[in-house]
């Protein structure tokens, strides 16, 4: 059956497929194109602008009648979405490697991409899109937790009750904003120009409230913020016009960033377009819309500066806004910083990321045994035990129930490890997947994001990622990805994820226990090599082999 249809991955603890690994690849991938979990599953895209999990539907078909047959000793390669071969190797080895959007260098550009993506040759892969461990927008709500606390922190003594947090994009990935802002205390006005995002987000639980104009969402966001009563708020507009006129009012604003899909300047709307005709005059005029959107951005970022000049807290959040409205002129651009140097570098030195685990029963009592388990093994961590408590409280399963925390070198294996005792206990109803974002600490060079702004200069060293993918591959990962390009567009990133499948056997234990020790390995000895101070001292403590410090 060639075409969209609904898809949803099966539940329960008897496989389909011939083994748990496959098995697991099969529920995942199926899992990213939930109408639950995938932003629009008709056309395969699950997040991130054109993220998509399959090339096309025939695709998507051979995949997963592939995974069906794959034997405990093959493997399925994919090739930006579309499985190209299957090889016999090993028990040990991946039962699926994944490439998706790599372009050589003096080609990878969207221009070059829409063109090949037009004669049908390759797709946009996203991080967690095509390589199937996305688990809807609890998967950022996380970071994006962390990240406004870190602000907290170092702005606003601890916390962000009594400040208004000014932000746009309320997508797959966006919209988590309102509520990681919400959990810290503080009060988030976020403007989009697609009513069903603000609808959407609403219904997840992910944001308060919507106010029917910009004036009405400033005023309640004033009434919140000096109740220090916190609440979040969606409004309907374009943000390139909403924050230079917020900015232009003296909106009392305390923290301004962005998560529209500026990655992709086909996705972002430029100001004189109507939403409703945004994705025809894409497709009709993709370079006209580009310069248009791409001038929309400079007056956006222009605004982003204006507001830090009048002391407001100002990050990028990764989406290359800075880098377009460069594009389009605006010199001023980089002057405020990306979010990864601003705050969250010193957990990347611990080896710390974004650790994320899904129950394949389908069960949300598995999740819960194993939010249990994880406040259980790290008694001393407040801010972890913080966020598994309100996570189980305020965050609605999307597709198959899963849970993210973030966890340092030597803390992702005993969760992993603890997790597979569990399912071979029957302590879980079955088998659960532990992946990760490939926002990570070692398996991302990204100049704009994750190494932006290196100690040593090396913020465009690409080869991290590749080790990173590799090391994976042969520390007995389930399935492992490099993609080009991700979260900050063509020519701006290379990264790599792996996920791994905890069904209870031994065999899965010593899995486990590699490539979650060497996956955040990858992360202390890449800070190693930079030259942070933090990473040394992670690794002389817990033992990270760097040759060139034992001479
Ligand atoms: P998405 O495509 O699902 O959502 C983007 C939203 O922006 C849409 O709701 C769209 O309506 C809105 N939008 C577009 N132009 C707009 C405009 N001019 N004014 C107001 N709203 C506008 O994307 P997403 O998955 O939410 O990701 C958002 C961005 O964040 C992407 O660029 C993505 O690559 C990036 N990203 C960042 C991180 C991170 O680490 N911080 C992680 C993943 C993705």
């Amino acid at each position: 059956m060639t075409g969209p249809r609904p898809v949803r991955a099966p539940r329960g603890a008897a496989p389909t497929a011939r083994g748990w690994p496959q098995e697991a690849a099969l529920r995942m991938l199926q899992n990213n194109l939930d109408p639950e979990v995938a932003e629009h599953p008709d056309q395969l895209v699950v997040y991130g602008g054109t993220g998509r999990a399959a090339r096309d539907w025939a695709s998507f078909d051979a995949m997963t009648a592939t995974l069906r047959t794959l034997g405990p000793d093959e493997t399925m390669l994919v090739q930006s979405g579309r499985p190209v071969g299957v090889m016999t190797t090993h028990e040990w080895a991946p039962r699926v490697l994944i490439a998706n959007s790599n372009l050589v260098g003096d080609w990878a550009n969207w221009e070059e991409f829409r063109r090949l993506e037009r004669l049908g040759l390759t797709m946009y892969g996203q991080m967690t899109a095509g390589s199937w461990i996305y688990i809807g927008t609890q998967g950022i709500l996380q970071g994006t937790y962390e990240t406004f606390a870190a602000v907290a922190a170092k702005r606003f003594g601890g916390t962000l009750a009594g400040t208004v947090t000014l932000t746009a994009g309320l997508g797959g990935m966006g919209g988590a904003q309102p509520l990681a802002v919400t959990m810290n205390g503080g009060v988030a006005v976020c403007v989009d120009c697609d009513p069903r995002a603000i609808e959407r987000r609403i219904a997840h639980g992910f944001l308060d409230v919507r106010a029917d104009s910009l004036a009405e969402a400033m005023d309640l966001a004033a009434e919140a913020r000096s109740a220090r009563r916190p609440l979040s708020i969606g409004v309907l507009g374009n943000a390139a016009e909403a924050l230079p006129h917020l900015l232009a009012t003296g909106a009392p604003v305390d923290i301004v960033t962005d998560q529209t899909s500026a990655h992709d300047p086909l996705a972002y709307l430029p100001v004189g377009v109507d939403f409703a005709g945004m994705a025809d005059y894409a497709a009709r005029a993709p370079e006209e819309f580009t310069r248009r959107a791409r001038e929309s951005m400079a007056r956006h970022v222009e605004a982003m500066v204006g507001f830090q000049d009048a002391g407001a807290e100002v990050f990028d959040y990764g989406n290359s806004i800075r880098g377009e409205a460069r594009l389009a002129g605006y010199d001023r651009a980089f002057d405020f910083p990306g979010f990864v140097p601003a705050y969250i570098r010193p957990l990347f030195c611990e080896g710390k990321g974004p650790f994320r685990w899904a129950a394949l029963s389908g069960d949300p009592r598995d999740i819960a045994a194993t939010d249990r388990a994880v406040l259980d093994l790290f008694p001393g961590n407040e801010s972890l035990a913080r966020w598994i408590t309100l996570a189980g409280e305020r965050v609605r399963f999307q597709g198959l129930p899963a849970r993210i925390c973030w966890l340092g070198y030597g803390e992702r294996e005993r969760a992993g490890e603890r997790f597979n005792d569990m399912v071979a206990a029957g302590e879980l109803a079955a088998p659960v997947v532990i992946g990760r974002d490939h926002l990570d600490c070692g398996s991302v060079a990204s100049p704009y994001r994750e190494t932006e702004g290196m100690r040593d200069g090396s913020d465009a060293i690409a080869d991290w990622p590749l080790l990173n993918a590799m090391v994976n591959v042969a520390s007995g990962a389930s399935w492992v990805s490099i993609h080009h390009g991700g979260g900050v567009g063509m020519g701006r990133s290379l990264h790599a994820g792996q996920v791994t499948v905890a069904d209870g056997t031994a065999l899965a234990g010593q899995k486990i226990q590699r490539v979650l020790t060497n996956d955040p390995g990858m992360g202390v000895i890449r800070h190693v090599d930079a030259g942070y101070p933090e990473a040394e001292a992670v690794a002389a403590e817990r033992g990270v082999r760097v040759p060139m410090r034992e001479a």
